[in-house]
């Protein structure tokens, strides 16, 4: 190479030769230079495979930068992934350094403890939340067991659940629950035990007495007149006991159990065999009206609506006084409902009681509702099937003139719409 340049140098040619390597030599430098330089300004774009000598130091710079990036990638897909389940838990989450400054909270924490992120970062969780309680039981230390207070959140009086975790040696994980509904329910299972205990605990002292009095007399002291009678009240007593029981027991299912399938139900039928029910309980001691449109059917489960329809009817009776008349209707109202209803001419019940009377064991009336039988659980009952079968059960009362109770099935549960007209029985019984 040198020889030869030495040869071109000797001439003209020579020089112009050399001048002209040189020139291509330097724009392919610059050329080099400019696109390494272009490549430099966007590093995140590929580099142009053109890059000349630049290529061994652009390359492996190029390469970790799209490793690195890769990773960043990852890491911000799990923070957001992250930060995605912490704003979905069902609780308030707020992180806290050690000594208790807002780090993060998700949209819970704002709602319930009416913080915001914003504004609140870095600010003391004891300045914003305000219970002195909270406050000791978090310099206390001890976290095994929830702080649990009654306070206003979200506009309302609620019970809430807090709990304080260290996650790590620089971070305290908040978490704060509404647990109203729980505590709710704890109380209605509390009183539902209560209730329960003291309807079953009545008939069984007494129950309990007759067979004490009967074990500490001596026989001659009690004729056969006074057993047999003794015998009467403990077996009223004992059937009582079971009615609760059975009715417990049918609550129970149909608070447990899923409503099941169903079938076609012409209620005239159902509705004649609880009148049958209903007649021997009133001894011919009320007028009855019935007014059944014989073809209107829905679908439904028979034993429930059965159930549920019957002790309306025995309701009827047994809060009617003697002479009262009852009115039984099935009947398709002008909205295209189905229409079940006892109307009774009895005792009525108060405005202040008729919400309540579907609880378990609200009786108006304790000492009627037991001397007729009651168990308190009827109500209850029919209005969880009403429930089942997508319907509503309508209260209409007025103290000291009646009752009417309305079962009203919804037009979609009615099924073979008659298409000739409908037949209407009127019945009364004395
Ligand atoms: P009970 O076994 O006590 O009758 P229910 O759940 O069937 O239980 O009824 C709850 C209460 O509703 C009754 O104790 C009674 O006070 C009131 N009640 C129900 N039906 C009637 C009615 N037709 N007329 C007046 N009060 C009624």
């Amino acid at each position: 190479m040198c020889i030869g340049i030495q040869y071109l140098a000797q001439g003209y040619w020579g020089i112009v030769a050399l001048g002209l390597i040189f020139a291509v030599y330097y724009f392919l430098e610059d050329r080099h230079f400019q696109l390494t330089v272009k490549w430099a300004r966007d590093v995140e774009s590929p580099p142009s495979p053109d890059l000349g000598k630049y290529d061994d130091i652009v390359s492996p710079i190029y390469k970790l930068l799209r490793f690195r990036g890769n990773e960043l990638k990852a890491l911000k897909h799990l923070s957001h992934s992250v930060l995605s389940a912490a704003q979905a838990l069902p609780a308030a989450a707020i992180t806290l350094d050690r000594s208790f400054h807002i780090e993060w909270c998700n949209g819970l924490a704002e709602k319930m403890l009416g913080l915001s992120y914003e504004q609140d970062k870095g600010y003391n969780i004891f300045n914003l939340v305000r219970l002195p309680e909270f406050f000791e039981y978090a310099q206390n230390g001890d976290w095994s067991h929830s702080f649990v207070t009654h306070m206003e959140s979200d506009g309302q009086f609620r019970c809430l659940k807090f709990d304080l975790n260290q996650y790590s040696e620089e971070g305290i994980l908040m978490l704060c629950q509404d647990i109203t509904q729980l505590e709710k329910l704890r109380t209605t299972q509390q009183d539902f035990v209560a209730n329960v205990s003291h309807e079953i605990r009545t008939p069984l002292t007494v129950l309990i007495g007759f067979l004490e009095t009967l074990q500490d007399l001596p026989p001659e002291a009690v004729s056969p007149e006074q057993r047999k009678q003794y015998e009467t009240l403990m077996h009223e007593q004992a059937q009582r006991m079971l009615a609760i029981v059975a009715d417990l027991l049918t609550l129970s299912t149909l608070e447990s159990t899923q409503a099941s399938g169903g079938q076609k139900l012409v209620l005239a039928q159902l509705i004649e065999s609880a009148g049958q029910l209903a007649h021997s309980l009133s001894k011919g001691k009320h007028k009855f009206i019935f007014e059944i449109d014989e073809k209107l059917a829905i679908h439904g489960q028979q034993t429930e609506i059965s159930s549920a329809i019957s002790n309306l009817m025995t309701n009827a009776v047994r809060y009617t006084p003697t002479d009262g008349t009852i009115t039984v209707s099935w009947y398709k109202d002008n909205k295209g409902n189905a229409v079940f209803s006892v109307n009774d001419t009895g005792l009525g019940i108060a405005k202040q009681d008729i919400p309540r009377i579907t609880e378990r064991f609200y009786r108006v009336d304790k000492s009627r509702s037991r001397a007729s039988g009651g168990t308190g659980l009827g109500l209850a009952i029919t209005k969880h099937i009403v429930i089942r079968h997508n319907a509503k059960l309508v209260i209409d009362s007025e103290i000291n003139k009646g009752s009417t109770f309305s079962i009203i099935f919804p037009p979609d549960s009615i099924i073979n719409e008659p298409n000739i007209r409908s037949s209407k029985k009127l019945a009364v019984h004395a």
